[in-house]
């Protein structure tokens, strides 16, 4: 708390009292913390991949190293490039929707057409680990909203969904009303996420497991990212979910 103070006087110039005004700062200093944060996990993200690229880079420079090591460091390099490109991407990203968050291009959204080409999309990753993605429709729903964003939305909670999922597991998305509200759901039987990282998985950068979102070419923003796209067409993201049993995402749109 910040305390600021002044005296005040009558009109024969006694001291009559003292102002204070008490100033919670709290939420201040939470902000400034979280940018803080924020610029350090940005540094921590980008000082990785470039250490080990510098790091691999120099080891073939200096020695004399067989055509085999040089592939394998080779590809190392080129993956870590790949990482660095899309934690840039990831955040460009961001900075563009905290900005431009009116500069979201609203149309007619046909919720189902959409889907479907999300789960062609990645039904390549989803095939290379014998997951099966089922969509359950009994409806024809239709939002306003950016329809890029709205796809970027679904198409990473189910890479996510494909991610955290072992082999041969399965993928339900669904399509329901709530009032107001049109409700997707991204279920999948996969790895879950424990209680206490649920109320945290859509701040930038956490991750349940570093090293495993890394192999599989996470940024840890994509979340952070999605929820910021459902709250800029006034909506909200939820999520329910049991550790090795599976996990939900739930979004919920404004119906027009
Ligand atoms: P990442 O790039 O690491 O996937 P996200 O922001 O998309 O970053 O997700 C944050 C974290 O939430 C992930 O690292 C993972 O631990 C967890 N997570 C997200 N989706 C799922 C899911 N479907 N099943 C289990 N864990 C998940």
């Amino acid at each position: 708390i910040e305390v600021v103070g002044a005296p005040f006087f009558n009109e024969e110039k006694d001291l009559r009292g003292i102002v204070l005004v008490f100033h919670d700062i709290t939420d201040l200093k939470r902000v400034e913390q979280m940018r803080k944060d924020f610029v350090a996990n940005v540094s921590h993200e980008l000082k990785t991949p470039i250490t080990s690229i510098k790091g691999f880079a120099e080891t073939m420079l200096d020695d004399d190293v067989d055509q085999n090591i040089q592939t394998r460091f080779l590809k190392i390099i080129y993956n870590e490039s790949d990482r660095l490109q899309s934690l840039i991407h990831d955040l460009l990203e961001l900075s563009k929707l905290e900005k431009d968050e009116l500069k979201l291009k609203f149309t007619n959204i046909k919720v189902v057409d959409l889907i479907e080409e999300c789960i062609d999309i990645v039904s390549g990753q989803a095939d290379k680990k014998s997951i099966t993605i089922t969509f359950e429709q009994n409806n024809r729903p239709q939002i306003t909203g950016d329809e890029a964003r709205i796809k970027q939305v679904i198409l990473n909670l189910l890479f996510n969904a494909i991610n955290y999922t072992g082999g041969f597991g399965i993928i339900n998305i669904a399509l329901q009303y709530e009032k107001q509200w049109l409700r997707v759901e991204v279920r999948d039987n996969g790895i879950g996420i424990p209680g206490e990282a649920q109320a945290r998985i859509f701040e930038r950068f956490y991750r349940v497991d570093k090293a495993r979102s890394r192999n599989t070419g996470g940024t840890g923003l994509g979340l952070a990212i999605v929820k910021h796209i459902v709250e800029a067409h006034h909506g909200f993201i939820e999520v329910e979910s049991e550790l090795n049993k599976g996990t939900a995402f739930y979004v919920y749109l404004p119906v027009n």
